[in-house]
């Protein structure tokens, strides 16, 4: 058996497989990252939040176009519900490009290797290893690696070449980048309604100078309308349309995101991440900070394992084990959301508003409420507020069964 070119070859130079390669290659291994585009980065479909705890750990300050603090969120029939303090920053938008570039570089920076244009066309697990077959700017490779990671993103070639299934939840995302929209310095807005923003929600980032907006949906809630046609319903909204009146489009991204981390991401020698085992919230389609953790929880014992050669599956099943109260988490939080959003219709929503908008609401938001952490806040919100006990039952019921 040949031995092998690498301890880890990683699918996938997006900022959780540059994260990954970084790590991996700080703890001793010998990382080698494939990367299909000739440049990081580049398509990107992303709303460029990332959580400040994200943030930290890559430390790419440098990237950040605007903090924010806050929201705006409407109710389908106008409604506003304000929430946040201009003191606590609840998130950062970044640059997306320069955030996967810093993310790469700081792996290569560590000491691993990154083939740009280079995509996977086979891969055969056997005793001894990994064989991979890349083709990198034409020419074929075929190099040995002990251990395969796919971060490859939502449509993985990873996920389906080795059979792991499909997340729970694909949705679609569509966003514009724009000039003249007005709205204030560090607060987002978030708008709601069947026509807008079936069981989901639409939102307006600022961007430093520009700003994103943008619409998420699920699929089968989109009643044969594309997300482009609900953003064009947004823009033309007669609630609404006076604030994008202005607006000038400079760019438009659409993208799909897996919400519902797989049951199982591993198998013998073969590892996914982020978005390609489907980890992006299920709230707000966040896919960056949750993959950052997947690496920080996981790598330390993956390297162990892959420094004693000990990859098989039950080995990698224990190594992932922590992976299991995120899926559980994952479950909980969409649960809650299809409680008080997904599953709603526009006089349902219009109700709960009603009761956000409420002093002692909104306080109780500003201090449990926490993008990353979505579940606390619900379950309070069933607890302490009256009009949504009765949503406890069902809550708890779908909790049992779920
Ligand atoms: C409209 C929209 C808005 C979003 N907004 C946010 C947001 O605000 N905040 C947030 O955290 N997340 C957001 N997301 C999700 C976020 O973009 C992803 O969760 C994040 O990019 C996941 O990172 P990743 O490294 O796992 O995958 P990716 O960023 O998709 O990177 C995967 C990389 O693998 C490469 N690749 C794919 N296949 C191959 C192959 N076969 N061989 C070699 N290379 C390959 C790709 O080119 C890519 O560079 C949004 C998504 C959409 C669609």
């Amino acid at each position: 058996m040949p031995a092998s070119d690498y301890d880890a070859i990683i699918v996938g130079a997006g900022p959780v497989g540059g994260y990954l390669g970084r790590v991996l290659t700080e703890e001793g291994l010998h990382v080698l990252m494939l990367e299909e585009h000739r440049e990081i980065g580049k398509p990107f479909q992303c709303a460029g939040l990332v959580t400040p705890s994200a943030m930290n750990r890559v430390d790419l300050h440098n990237t950040i176009l605007s903090d924010v603090w806050g929201a705006r969120i409407h109710s389908p029939r106008g409604r506003p519900v304000e929430i946040g303090q201009p003191s606590i920053i609840r998130t950062h938008v970044v640059c997306r490009k320069l955030f996967d570039e810093g993310c790469v570089r700081q792996a290569i920076a560590a000491g691993a290797t990154l083939w740009l244009e280079s995509t996977l066309t086979d891969a055969v697990v056997d005793e001894g290893g990994v064989t991979v077959t890349v083709n990198r700017e034409g020419q074929i490779h075929k190099l040995r690696t002990k251990l395969l990671c796919g971060a490859d993103g939502v449509h993985s070639w990873t996920r389906r070449h080795f059979r792991f299934g499909r997340p729970k939840e694909f949705m679609i995302g569509f966003q514009a980048e724009v000039t003249g929209y007005e709205g204030v310095p560090g607060r987002l807005e978030m708008f709601s309604g069947e026509e807008v923003a079936p069981g989901l929600f639409a939102w307006a980032i600022p961007n430093g100078e520009t700003h994103r907006i943008g619409v998420w949906a699920h699929p089968e809630r989109l009643g044969g309308r594309s997300c482009e046609m609900l953003y064009d319903a947004l823009l033309t909204h007669p609630l609404w349309r006076d604030r994008f009146a202005n607006i000038h489009e400079t760019a438009r991204f659409c993208g799909p995101l897996a919400c519902g981390l797989l049951k199982r991401i591993y198998k013998e020698r073969v590892v996914l991440f982020g978005d390609a085992a489907g980890l992006c919230k299920p709230t707000t389609g966040g896919g960056i900070g949750p993959g950052f953790e997947q690496v920080h929880n996981l790598a330390p014992r993956l390297v162990k394992a892959v420094l004693s050669d000990n990859l098989s599956e039950s080995n990698l099943k224990r190594i992932c084990k922590p992976m299991e109260k995120v899926r559980k988490d994952q479950e909980r939080a969409r649960i809650l959301r299809d409680l008080f959003v997904s599953s709603c219709d526009d006089d349902e929503l219009e109700s709960t508003f009603e009761i956000f908008a409420r002093e002692n609401v909104v306080a109780l938001i500003n201090e449990v409420g926490d993008i990353e952490k979505p579940v606390p806040l619900g379950i309070r919100l069933l607890k302490d507020i009256p009009e949504f006990r009765r949503m406890a039952v069902r809550a708890t019921w779908a909790l049992l069964t779920g």
